[in-house]
Formats: structure tokens, sequence, C-alpha cells
């Protein structure tokens, strides 16, 4: 959600760049890294410009050398992102992360392509490249790569409430020379990141640094939010004469704003301020224009903190029927809100886990390699002994690549085929099977934990009697893609049979594969069915086994977890079950 909001908030800021066109040069014959810089610097202050500017450089693409090429594959990823056509970010970007001859380019890449997974809600691919993005680029001293790099951190770790890690990210940025607007920028959420912590020894200082930094560079709307989170550390202090004070300081220019999410934000949080310092009508007042928010935005922060303003100064004013209304309308916006939260940190948790799988298995090639090398040295006169029979292997070889690659495309379509179900794109239960057992073997041979998922949609049936089996087709293609967005690159998903379907997920105890399992369930029931030119529920029963009680063998964790979907569909459909042994073992 917070994220969604900084999405709005540089939209905000385009928008207010001044509309003029760029000065249009003709191109030079070659050399166009100058052109693309100016650009990429009208990006952030003038979008329709940037727009305009990029298609004319596109037109001269096919003279640019290899890094020209990426550069404008960036500003494209940009566009496309800004635009929020976020499936053509990756594509765009795939050059640019695997050369790693430009590092500048290459960690811009890898922070757009987070941000532009984060804008998709497609956290587990987020997470996975954020992993990359924390480990890379401390050296650099662009300032642009700089600053995208240290604002995707912490927006990350500031959505993820670890507030601590986005103030450890930003704690040096006054002494990076950077232009006035990017340090006020990377400030407002310097200022977020300490605000939400207990006691901070700089906060005044740093907070009122900040907020004149953007008064002076024209950033109205960063100042305000720098004023919210005054507001809000102040409250949080109890210091309402403070917080009531910078708001009425405020006021004006943070109307002439006219960005309802902030001005819902300042209000909902000072509302809270005028509460405790008694002055009912104000904070009432205030706390219900920002709750207007919510007709947009009904599960956003200013909603859940004007919600708890009303529903305190009902209850003090014994409307008990009123405060029982705004704690209810508390207590949803609450729970969308965590649940969105929750399912942000077990994206990020999974992203870690499989970074330890991976350095694992790096580490097990250089074993491997050491011993090749030992190998290398004790063969090596028998090697040369033998090399006119290599020099023949080498030509047999050599034709039977040759043979091979001519095979090869037909093969690949061949093999695409036989592993992959066709209407939904997964592995079929062949593959999957094979891809599973794999999967599993590594996790037992490693000591790892895994788990299974398996599931199976409910009432499939009555969808085609009801509506006709192409909707049915429709139906289990949206359960799929709704579900693949939850899963790492290493899970094996599979479609088993008709509706049903599995997963094995490596390094997973049953606990996270529930969560998942949870997930995915939530995710399915909320489906819009209107595409379809129909309306109906969709909804599947969950059954989850782990190798902790089921051991690793694919058989025996499919008919554990089948046990215990069996239990789910029992129990009245649209749920999970874990197959444990106690209760499964006595049903
Ligand atoms: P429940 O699982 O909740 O007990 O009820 P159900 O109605 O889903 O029961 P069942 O598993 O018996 O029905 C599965 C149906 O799925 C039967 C079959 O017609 C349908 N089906 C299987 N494969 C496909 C497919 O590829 N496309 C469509 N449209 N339907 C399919
Ligand atoms: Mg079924
Ligand atoms: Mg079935």
């Amino acid at each position: 959600m917070v994220f969604f909001v900084r999405q709005i908030f540089w939209g905000a800021i385009f928008l207010l760049a001044p509309n003029f066109l760029y000065a249009t040069e003709p191109p030079p014959e070659k050399g166009y890294l100058p052109q693309l810089e100016k650009v990429d610097d009208l990006r952030l202050s003038n979008f329709k410009a940037f727009q305009h500017e990029l298609k004319r450089l596109d037109e001269y693409s096919s003279r640019f050398d290899a890094d020209e090429s990426d550069y404008l594959n960036l500003l494209k990823a940009s566009e496309a992102t800004l635009l929020s056509n976020y499936h053509e970010t990756p594509a765009l970007l795939q050059n640019l992360l695997y050369r790693p001859a430009n590092d500048v380019l290459r960690i811009r890449a890898l922070a757009l392509l987070v941000n532009s997974y984060v804008l998709a809600q497609n956290y587990a691919n987020a997470f996975e490249y954020f992993e990359i993005l924390l480990t890379e680029g401390h050296q650099l001293t662009d300032e642009k790569a700089l600053v995208q790099r240290l604002g995707v951190i912490a927006l990350l770790y500031i959505k993820l409430e670890k507030f601590d890690l986005a103030q450890y990210y930003l704690r040096d940025i006054h002494s990076l020379a950077l232009s006035d607007i990017n340090l006020c920028r990377l400030y407002t959420q310097k200022i977020e990141a300490m605000s939400a912590q207990a006691k901070q020894q700089d906060f005044d200082k740093e907070s009122e640094f900040g907020f004149s930094l953007c008064q002076r560079t024209g950033e109205k709307i960063a100042a305000g939010f720098i004023i919210a989170e005054i507001v809000r550390y102040n409250v949080n202090q109890k210091h309402f004469a403070v917080a009531i004070n910078s708001y009425e300081n405020y006021r004006e220019t943070l109307n002439t704003t006219n960005y309802s999410f902030l001005v819902a934000k300042v209000n909902a949080l000072v509302s809270q301020a005028y509460f405790a310092e008694n002055d009912m009508s104000k904070a009432e007042s205030l706390a219900k224009e920002a709750l207007l928010f919510s007709d947009t935005h009904p599960f956003s922060l200013p909603v859940i903190l004007a919600a708890k303003s009303l529903y305190e100064i009902a209850k003090y004013q014994k409307k008990f029927q009123e405060s029982l209304k705004y704690l209810e309308l508390l207590n949803a916006a609450k729970t969308s809100y965590e649940k969105e939260l929750s399912s942000q940190l077990l994206a990020y948790h999974l992203a870690r886990g499989e970074i330890e799988v991976k350095n694992q298995r790096i580490a097990l090639l250089d074993k491997d390699n050491e011993l090749l090398s030992l190998q290398r040295n004790i063969y090596a006169q028998e090697v040369r002994q033998h090399r006119l029979l290599m020099l023949l292997l080498f030509v047999v070889l050599l034709i039977a690549s040759f043979i091979a690659y001519r095979g090869m495309s037909g093969r690949k379509r061949f093999k695409k085929i036989a592993e992959f179900d066709q209407l939904t794109g997964i592995s079929n239960r062949y593959h999957f099977n094979n891809l599973a057992k794999v999967a599993l073997d590594y996790c037992e041979l490693n000591a790892k934990p895994a788990a299974l998922i398996l599931f199976d949609l409910d009432y499939f049936k009555t969808i085609n009697d009801n509506y006709g089996h192409a909707i049915g087709d429709w139906a289990l293609q949206q359960v799929v893609k709704t579900c693949r967005n939850f899963m790492r690159n290493n899970d094996v998903f599979g479609r088993i049979g008709g509706e049903e379907f599995a997963v094995v997920l490596p390094g997973c105890h049953a606990d996270k594969a529930a969560l998942l399992a949870e997930i995915c369930r939530d995710a399915i029931s909320t489906i819009d069915t209107t595409e379809s030119g129909y309306t109906f529920p969709i909804s599947a029963s969950f059954g989850v086994s782990s190798s902790d009680i089921s051991g690793y063998q694919l058989k025996q964790l499919l008919a554990d977890a089948d046990l215990a979907m069996y239990r789910a569909k029992q129990s009245g459909r649209d749920q999970i079950a874990t197959y444990t042994h106690l209760i499964d073992k006595a049903d």
C-alpha cells in the first residue's frame, strides 16, 4: 500500500512539472550518450517531454553501440513502469542485468526491476532481485544510480515496516554531495523511517532540515510528507501542542498541493492531537474529512488513522452506537492492511531462504572445481599421450553437435508440448513428477525441509454445467495465473489432474507452506469473474504436507496432502488443512 501511494506521489510530481517542450537538436552521427543523459534528466522533471524525446531517439537506435542500446532500454523500461505497463519492464532490462560491463546501468536496472515488480504486486520476484540489489552497488558514485538504489531499498524496508534498516541505509545521505532535489526526496523517506520508531535523538533537527530543504527546492508534496511525519512523531511523543503548531504553520501550503492522500494523512494524524488536547470539534471534523479518502482507498493508512480517531471520539462522547460502527471500520481496514503486509513479509522471507540455497549450491560447485583441478593435474600426462585419440573424439563430437543442433528446434518444440500443460502453461503431471523428485532429492541430500501443497477447485463441475466448458477453462487459467504470482523460481508448480494442482516448496516447513496456501486460497476466492461475461464464485480446498512428518517421497507427500485436502473439503471447502499424524491417522 505504501508503495502504491509512493507511485501516486512521484506521479504527482510529474504532473506539477512545467510542461515545456525540450529543445530539439539534430542527433549526431554517433556518440549518443550525451543525448541519452539529457533525456534521462527529463524523466523526473517533465515526463511528457521525456516521452517525446525518448521516442525521437529510438528512431536512431540502429546506430547505437551496446552501451547506448542498454541505456535506451533502461529509459524505455522507466517509461513502461511509470505508465504502469509492468509486464514490459523485465524483458527490456534482461540484457542490462546479465551484462556486468556497466555497473551504473546494471544497478539502475536492478532497482527499477524491483520497483516494477512491487508495483505489479509480484513480491516473490521483487524480493529475489532486492537481495541482489542489497549486495551490489555500494561503491557507486553516479548520482542517479545511487539515489535510485537507496530510494528503492528504503521504500521496501519502510513497506515491510523494518524502519531501522531503512534508516541505516539512509544514515549518510547528507554527506553524499547530492543535488538538493534528490536529497529532499531521500529525506522524506529518512524522516518517515525515523518517526515510526521510538525516541530519536536527532528527529527535530533532521526533520527541520529536510522540511526546509524541500520547501527551498519547491517540492511541496515532499515537504508535506515530512510535516505528516513531524505530526505523527510528536503525537507519539505526546507533544500534542507541537504537532498542532507544525500543522497550523503548514496548513495553507498543504491545501494547495491538491494531493488527496497527503491531505487525508495529515488530517487524520493531527485529529489525534486535537483529541488529546480536548478540542473535540476540530478532531472530529478533521477525521471525517480524512475518512472521505476511503471512497477511493478503503484500506489505506489515512482511513485506519481516521477510523481510530472517530472511534475514540465517539467513545469519549459516550455515543456507543457510533463508536461501534467506527471500530468495525477500523478492524476491517486494519485486517486488510495487515494481510497485505504479511504476504509481503512471506515473500521476503521466502526469497531470503532461496538465496541461502543458491549460496550453498555455489559453495558445492567451488568444491567440485577444486577436485576437478586436482584430477586435471594427475591426468595431464596421460592426456598428452592420448592427444590423437582426443582429436578424433573432438571431430566425432563436432559432427554429433551439428546433427544435434539441426534436430534441436524441432525437439525443443516437442519437449515443450510433452512437458507443459497447454491450457495453463505450467508443468503437466509427468513433468511435475520429474521436477518434484529432483527438488525433493536435493532437499533430502542437503538436510533441508520441503513441503507440498495440493489443491482442488470446489464444485468445479457446477461451473462447467452452468456456464459451459470454455468458461471452466478460463477459470482454470485465472487460478493458475493468480497463484503463480506468489511462487518463487524454485517452487515446482504443476497441474496434476483436471482441476487439481500441486506445488512442491523446497526449503519450507509446513507452517510457511500453510501460509502460502492461505494466501493462494484467499487470492483465488477474490478472483473477479466479470471479465468472462458471468459472475460466479471460485474457490479451492487445500491440503498441506511436509517432509518433517511425511518424509521426502513424493508419493507419500501427495497421499498425505490428499488426506488433508479431503478434510478441508469435508469441513466445508474454501479452506486449508495441514496433515498431522494424530488427526489424520485417527480419521
Ligand atoms: P469438489 O471437488 O468440490 O468435490 O467438486 P467438483 O465439482 O470439483 O468435483 P469433481 O472433482 O468430481 O469435478 C471435476 C470436474 O472438472 C469434472 C470435469 O468435467 C471438470 N474438468 C476436468 N478437466 C477440465 C478441463 O480441462 N476444463 C474444464 N472446463 N473442466 C474440466
Ligand atoms: Mg473439484
Ligand atoms: Mg477433482
